[in-house]
């Protein structure tokens, strides 16, 4: 198995007390894995672990826009609350030139839930912003983006088209839709712009199978995988901690869906990871 999981978070406390014997089994199974920052101690970590398996572990660094603002957040499974963080962009500059950063995420426009006390306005606000000057500090550093997009139940498209906007406004393209959760119309646009779309374990979930179309409707090029780990995991493991190697599930679906051989999704959303976030 030769996959990369393109968005994982091996440097979150999750794994605190066992995480030299996951890396090894990921490894062992010849996987390559991006860790993902969500705020300046989450990022630094994922540098750390980046600098310790060169050429195995990779970073992405960013301020995740539910860190913009104290909130209590109901990720599936696996609740938090978050700190308050300002967007350093000395700080994050730095990072990004350290070896083993490959991408500038996550981060983008979180509308799920606008925090207790804040306004609606000021909240979209802050965001744009932030997105807007981690944008900026992908073009300084020549760096693709990973991009977090959740939008708010009871508007399901419009955190993804105001991400779009946003970047479309900066002539900025380079970049994934992670955990992609929307429908096949924004899906369509999302691709139009140039950027490329990345699933998880959602898509095996049984009550996700809207999402199967849109599945089937991406161009195998313009694909890539990842779990979210420790959220989101896979059936077999649903509501446990999630980690790397069940990415194999995620391809798995893709395979199922489109018709393929699993060895050829490998193939094709590895080749497009290493191209994606130039890993050789
Ligand atoms: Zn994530």
């Amino acid at each position: 198995m030769d996959l990369i999981d393109t968005h994982c978070h091996l440097n979150f406390n999750a794994y605190k007390d066992d995480l030299d014997a996951v890396i090894q089994r990921t490894l062992d199974a010849g996987m390559r894995v991006i860790n993902v920052g969500s705020q300046s101690s989450t990022s630094q970590r994922a540098v750390d672990m980046a600098k310790q398996y060169p050429g195995k572990l990779f970073a992405a660094i960013a301020l995740h826009p539910l860190h913009l603002f104290e909130t209590y957040v109901d990720e599936v499974e696996i609740p938090f609350k978050t700190r308050e963080e300002v967007f350093d962009p000395a700080y994050y500059s730095n990072l990004a030139k350290q070896p083993g950063v490959v991408a500038i995420g996550e981060c983008g426009l979180d509308y799920y839930r606008v925090p207790e006390g804040v306004e609606e306005a000021v909240f979209i606000k802050k965001q744009k912003a932030t997105l807007l000057q981690q944008i900026q500090l992908a073009q300084d550093h020549d760096l693709p983006m990973i991009l977090h997009v959740r939008t708010s139940k009871e508007e399901p498209q419009r955190a993804y088209l105001e991400t779009l906007d946003v970047l479309k406004h900066v002539g900025f393209n380079n970049g994934v839709v992670h955990c992609y959760t929307g429908d096949l119309e924004t899906a369509k646009k999302i691709l139009d712009a140039g950027f490329m779309i990345s699933f998880t374990g959602i898509i095996t979930f049984p009550n996700a199978k809207e999402l199967l179309p849109i599945v089937q409707y991406v161009p195998m090029d313009r694909v890539m995988v990842e779990t979210d780990s420790p959220y989101l995991a896979p059936p077999p493991y649903r509501g446990k901690r999630n980690e790397p190697l069940y990415v194999q599930y995620v391809a798995q679906k893709i395979a199922e869906v489109k018709g393929l051989q699993v060895s050829e999704v490998e193939e094709q959303t590895t080749g497009n990871a290493e191209k994606f976030f130039s890993l050789k």
